[in-house]
């Protein structure tokens, strides 16, 4: 049978191999870390578990799917449950909002907190399932050059059903229509970052992204994200992938229109398909050395990429819920310090994730364990080791202020991760958490196809190539590449 080899095994790689094995290929990952899961993965400091990075999680479906191809029940392998409230935010005036997922109970609670005018959350998360379902899932099921074939067919009929106001203005601009507070505006603002973008600048279009969390739902796998990993990985052994764990591959050889092996640092290995799961940058500068291609994909600008403080803490904090946020008083000004002047946001909003809330085991009893996290810019130019301590400083005062509580001296364990860090341990160029931004309307059209346009046989799976970065969306792009693999093996 036909081979393949996947570089990587963050949770788009994992796919991939589970989807190609299914498809008669004898999959190989190589891997330069000792575990799966890139981003998605998880550590332990003292008594306390941590993911690494993701939290937040929408759309088990593109989870589950993998294991009802396969023919198995998911519940063999991932318990999911869906969350009352995604996330709880803290606001510096003391007001509390707690964001339901159900629709009309997060709309009266914004009524009720906030003096938001009742029905207005209503009407727009209705506006934002119809972005969704006629505009959203036409850019994210189909492969990109299809797309670009069907610019003047689909996408002009599915942008008919959109109001001119989503095609003009920004995220700030139509959340500011919509809302008469200002809290309410910044609560919706603040899913622009969920792909690493800017409400300020991003196409109102992003405003379809809060349906998947209050319509749709987010959820909370038992035993912390970790489970999606562990989950896939035990899938994709079970059916025969073979895994090779730090073992970094160094080049992708090719021959003519095609690529015929990879050389990692142990071997060279013969391949019918390669499927890249690393950062698309650095597989044109590191893996062709094609410095040209690699400078095109860099002119696209980097989304935010992260400081995150892991955090061991020897108290509960009942006011807190799984995902907490603690935001900025001038959000705009954050997102200048982000984007434009490339700094650390001076008054930075503060995100924690307590999965010990729901999995006690994740530490000690009255304790807690906190995933503390702040955007940065995605920049080469700071020193990462000094910013950092200016920004503990900041986040230690922030949220000092707003809990009520001096938070230093209830640390006892402490790990932090940078966007040097980021780049260094998950080869993401700049730290960027989800590849390139969605700030430029046309962004979902620059982002790099699933396909090579030179090499037939090479494919691309991951957060930095279409339809885009976090979870869901990286589940897609290995769906997308077993299409792809489909049509050119087929017969
Ligand atoms: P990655 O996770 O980037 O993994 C790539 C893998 O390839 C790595 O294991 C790397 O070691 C390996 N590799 C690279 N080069 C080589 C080589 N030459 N040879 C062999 N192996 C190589 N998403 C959400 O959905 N929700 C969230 O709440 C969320 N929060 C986030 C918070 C943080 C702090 C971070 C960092 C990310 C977050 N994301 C979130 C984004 C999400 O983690 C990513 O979009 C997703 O995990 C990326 O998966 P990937 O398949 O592209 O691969």
């Amino acid at each position: 049978s036909k081979s393949a080899v996947i570089i990587g095994s963050g949770v788009a790689g994992l796919a991939s191999a589970i989807r190609l094995q299914l498809l008669g290929f004898d999959v190989s990952v190589f891997e330069k870390n000792s575990f799966p899961g890139g981003k998605l993965s998880d550590f332990t400091l003292g008594d306390y578990h941590f993911d690494r990075g993701p939290s937040l999680f929408t759309q088990p479906e593109n989870v589950l799917e993998l294991f009802k191809l396969a023919g198995r029940n998911p519940k063999d392998y991932i318990q999911i449950e869906k969350l009352n409230e995604a996330n709880r935010y803290f606001f510096e005036d003391g007001t509390i909002v707690h964001g339901y997922i159900d629709t009309q109970k997060f709309d009266e609670e914004l009524v009720s907190k906030l003096g938001e005018r009742k029905g207005n959350a209503v009407q727009y998360l209705s506006e934002a399932a119809n972005l969704y379902q006629h505009v959203g899932l036409i850019f994210l099921d189909y492969p990109l050059q299809r797309l670009k074939t069907w610019f003047n067919k689909r996408i002009l009929k599915a942008l008919a059903v959109v109001k001119g106001k989503h095609l003009i203005n920004t995220v700030d601009q139509v959340n500011k229509k919509s809302f008469a507070s200002p809290k309410t505006q910044q609560i919706f603002n603040r899913f622009a970052t969920y792909n690493g973008s800017n409400p300020y600048v991003a196409p109102a279009m992003l405003t379809m992204i809060p349906h998947l969390e209050h319509n749709e739902g987010a959820f909370y796998p038992k035993g912390g994200m970790i489970s999606i990993t562990n989950a896939l990985f035990k899938l994709a052994n079970e059916l025969g992938v073979q895994f090779y764990f730090n073992e970094e591959v160094e080049e992708i050889v090719k021959a003519k229109d095609k690529v015929s092996a990879v050389q990692t640092d142990q071997r060279t290995i013969t391949a019918d398909v390669v499927v890249s799961n690393m950062d698309v940058y650095f597989t044109y500068q590191k893996l062709f050395k094609d410095n040209n291609k690699a400078f095109e994909i860099s002119k696209q600008e980097r989304s935010t990429s992260a400081i995150i403080f892991y955090w061991g803490i020897k108290k509960s904090f009942p006011q807190l819920d799984l995902h907490s946020i603690f935001f900025s008083e001038n959000y705009q000004q954050e997102f200048d310090e982000l984007f434009v002047k490339k700094v650390l946001p001076s008054d930075p909003t503060v995100y924690i994730n307590i999965t010990s809330k729901k999995d006690v085991t994740h530490a000690p009893s009255n304790g807690e364990n906190w995933f503390v996290m702040i955007n940065a810019p995605a920049s080469q130019i700071i020193n990462w080791e000094e910013a950092v301590l200016a920004a503990k400083i900041n986040v230690l005062k922030k949220l000092t202020r707003m809990l009520n509580t001096d938070i230093a001296p209830l640390i006892e364990e402490e790990h932090i991760w940078h966007p040097g860090g980021i780049e260094r341990d998950t080869a993401s160029f700049l730290g960027s958490l989800y590849g390139s931004s969605s700030n430029d309307r046309m962004a979902a059209f620059f982002r790099h196809a699933n396909e090579s346009k030179d090499y037939k046989n090479l494919f691309f799976a991951g957060g930095t190539v279409h339809p885009g970065g976090g979870i869901p969306l990286c589940l897609k792009s290995a769906r997308l590449v077993e299409l792809l693999v489909k049509e050119q093996f087929a017969g």
